[in-house]
């Protein structure tokens, strides 16, 4: 059973267009189980029912045809129920209903399942027999295992838009608004700018063409340009590259000939596919039969038949053959890319980015966190979206829901309009107390520091309103370059940093590179990179990093008393012992070369974050060798959890308002006040307005957030009551589930005037 359906699978998968690789399944299937038909039915969910999408068995002619109710007949009823039906005669069944255009009247027998991916419904799969039987226990457990296999394949080909029944050029459902996970709060409308566009003849979309002779014209075209641009490289690298290299040039010539590709592609153009798309599948079966060879050497060419095919993919487009496409950046851009990264978010033009969507990535992702930090909106996690389809599209984003409207009508667009002149007054509200202290109404006094380091250009340090940083993120400093910055380089900038605000402490984090973080000349290739090797656990590794960076802080630090270190990813008290040894041996190295100078060098306070969940349980023993506490509640709240920060699938999992993480920063803040060592809370739920609400409540006094949430935890602060927080925050212990206490904390916010900032409008 498992080798054959590997091998549908395997078969089912080459097949590029989703309707024919069904109509394959469907055949395949009567074969290896020996049943007289085999349908496939998708979900329609705007039209609330099925549709056949490929038959054997039943009239062809229904397929596109006939559709069925969610709530109709017995593909209804496994869509309604999500589990297989198993029926001996289907006809006798009191759900079932006669669709006269499938002629179906011979079958009786019946075996049907689900299509699920991620807890929706993308179909049904029926198998039918003539005679009265019902399918063996191993006929149903196979079915199922297919109809899973399937539900990804389906959402894939969804995602490439490559569905034929709903590519009439932008499916409907692209007038309406695809749902992302919430990445920064705010609104935003612009141009939908998809940075580096691959041509890739993977990801292309499949697309039908009438006009079979200009296909063949554009296609003979491209391959004439391919072939010219081959022989400028091949002019270009002679004696520059070994023969065997040039050889593979004779190989692009050999497969460009028009006997062989082409005259493969023009077959494929007759059968009524347009020339990229020919040209895909031909390719692509190519690349299948150089996989497939016994020679190694002739295997590893079918990388080289791949770049051949995207070159001449990128050619066919119009596309300069370096592959990807210069073009100007709109005014007004939505940023979108299949993962937006901290670098090409340092890298972007600032002026110009309205808004962000990254179809990877969750909320909790450093692409989001710097979107906060930017204070641009942002949407993350559309994976399931044919990315490309947004490109050069008018996009409104709202960072508050996660909603991305492509195509808006003019209500819609007005409606927002409107709601994006309410956000502005309240900005400007927001502002126009900047300079009035963090005070409760209750007069309890907060301070607020800053987070730092993501994009040092965005990101002031010299924020008037802050009481300093409170944590600066030492990671994009190396992440930028291509090596690891020197000693000088970080003295450089660090002092620069240190000496913009003297009087204010300035929390710096030693490198916190792993996880989501890599660095680009030191790849680390792990399997669970966020349980791996990361933070604290990768500098004590290499004290050779650790230290010149500990020294860089403290030389950038001579003559001010305004450094505090800060170690990162701490489970165990020996790695703060080892760390605080590293720093004490660099501290004298770099206090006698102060003392050289005739400078004096202090001693900084050492602290650690907080993130790791173990800590919650050695904090008496830590409050022993540190001088205070940061709570990371980014990395609290995925380690608790067990929910990666970084992925889209389980977003919805990861909630630092789950009652666990609550209860364990309420903990902290207990036992911090009782041992009584100074804590912060640094991560993002620190500058979240429900997050500032409960963390106060629950003792916490110093909160540090990004320079954007400043001026808005600020009117926070000055607009809630102490006494009444403690209320909310006793409520919400007692709750069972993150979206209650999310409710409750929303609904006191609205109460106390402050719901703007929650949602758009005022
Ligand atoms: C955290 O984990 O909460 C934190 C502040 O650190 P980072 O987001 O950089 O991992
Ligand atoms: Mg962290």
């Amino acid at each position: 059973m498992l080798t054959t359906l590997k091998r549908i699978v395997q078969e089912v998968n080459q097949i590029p267009v989703l309707d024919d690789a069904l109509s394959c399944l469907a055949n395949r299937l009567i074969e290896a189980l020996k049943v007289d038909s085999c349908s496939i039915y998708l979900a329609d969910y705007e039209q609330q029912y099925f549709m056949l999408v490929a038959t054997q068995g039943l009239a062809k002619a229904a397929v596109g045809q006939v559709s069925i109710g969610f709530s109709e007949g017995l593909v209804g009823l496994i869509g309604q129920r999500e589990e297989p039906l198993n029926i001996s005669d289907a006809q006798r069944h009191p759900r079932f209903k006669h669709y006269p255009e499938v002629q179906e009247d011979n079958y009786h027998a019946f075996l049907g399942a689900p299509i699920i991916h991620q807890r929706k419904v993308l179909g049904v799969l029926t198998l039918q027999q003539q005679h009265k039987r019902r399918f063996s226990e191993d006929e149903e457990a196979f079915l199922v295992t297919l109809a899973m296999q399937l539900a990804v394949e389906i959402a894939n080909a969804k995602a490439r838009g490559s569905i034929n029944l709903l590519q009439e050029n932008i499916p409907k459902y692209w007038q309406k608004s695809l749902k992302g996970v919430p990445g920064s709060s705010g609104l935003a409308s612009g141009v939908g700018y998809l940075q580096n566009i691959m041509m890739s003849i993977h990801s292309h979309v499949p697309k039908r063409s009438k006009n079979q002779q200009v296909q063949v014209q554009n296609y003979r075209q491209a391959v004439k340009q391919t072939q010219a641009d081959m022989a400028v490289l091949s002019e270009r690298m002679q004696g520059e590259v070994p023969d065997d290299v040039r050889a593979i040039f004779q190989l692009y010539y050999h497969l460009l000939d028009a006997n062989s590709l082409g005259r493969d592609v023009e077959k494929e153009i007759k059968a009524g596919w347009d020339a990229p798309t020919s040209l895909k599948m031909v390719v692509e079966s190519y690349i299948r039969q150089f996989q497939a060879m016994n020679d190694p050497y002739m295997r590893e060419r079918a990388v080289d038949v791949e770049d051949m095919g995207n070159r001449v993919l990128a050619n066919i487009l119009g596309i300069t053959a370096d592959k990807s496409v210069k073009r100007e950046i709109p005014e007004h851009c939505i940023l979108i890319a299949e993962e937006v990264t901290a670098v090409m978010l340092a890298e972007f033009p600032n002026e110009k980015l309205m808004g962000i969507v990254s179809m990877r990535g969750s909320n909790n992702s450093h692409a989001a966190i710097m979107a906060r930090a930017m204070g641009v909106p942002a949407v993350m996690g559309l994976s399931n979206i044919p990315i490309a389809l947004l490109n050069e599209k008018e996009i409104l984003l709202d960072g508050y829901t996660g909603d991305v409207i492509v195509s808006p009508n003019v209500t819609i667009r007005h409606e927002f309009d409107q709601l994006v002149l309410e956000e502005q007054l309240l900005s400007e509200r927001i502002h126009s107390e900047d300079t009035l202290p963090a005070v409760t109404t209750d007069n309890c006094e907060i301070r607020l520091f800053t987070n730092a380091g993501l994009s040092l250009e965005t990101e002031k340090n010299d924020n008037p309103h802050s009481d300093g940083v409170g944590l600066f993120r030492t990671e994009i400093p190396f992440m930028m370059r291509e090596r690891f910055p020197t000693e000088h380089e970080q003295v450089e900038l660090y002092r620069g940093l240190l000496e913009a605000e003297p009087n204010k402490p300035f929390t710096m984090r030693t490198l916190d590179v792993g996880g989501d973080k890599p660095l680009p000349y030191f790849p680390i290739s792990e399997e669970n990179p966020f349980l791996g090797w990361r933070g604290i656990r990768l500098t004590l590794d290499h004290p050779e990093i650790f230290l010149v960076q500990i020294r860089a802080m403290l030389r950038a630090s001579i003559g001010l008393e305004n450094l505090n270190i800060m170690l990162p990813m701490i489970t165990s008290v020996s790695e703060v012992s080892e760390a605080k040894r590293l720093i004490r041996q660099a501290f004298y190295e770099v206090e006698e070369e102060a003392r050289e100078q005739g400078e004096s060098l202090h001693m900084p306070k050492i602290g650690v974050m907080l993130e790791v969940p173990a800590v919650l349980y050695q904090l008496p023993q830590l409050s022993k060798i540190v001088d205070f506490f940061s709570v990371g509640s980014n990395d609290l709240t995925q380690y608790l959890l067990a929910v990666d920060r970084n992925n889209a699938r389980v977003a919805n999992l990861y909630d630092s308002y789950h009652p666990a993480v609550l209860s364990a920063l309420h903990t902290i803040a207990k036992h911090s006040d009782l041992l009584q060592v100074p804590v912060t809370v640094c991560g993002e739920l620190a500058g979240e307005p429900g997050g500032v609400v409960l963390l106060l409540a629950m003792g916490y006094r110093k909160l540090s957030m990004n320079n954007h949430n400043l001026l808005k935890v600020k009117w926070i602060v000055r607009n809630i009551h102490r006494g009444n927080a403690e209320q909310l925050l006793a409520k919400v212990l007692t709750l069972n589930n993150p979206q209650d206490v999310r409710e409750e904390i929303n609904l006191y916010l609205e109460s106390v005037g402050l719901g703007g900032l929650v949602r758009a409008g005022i």
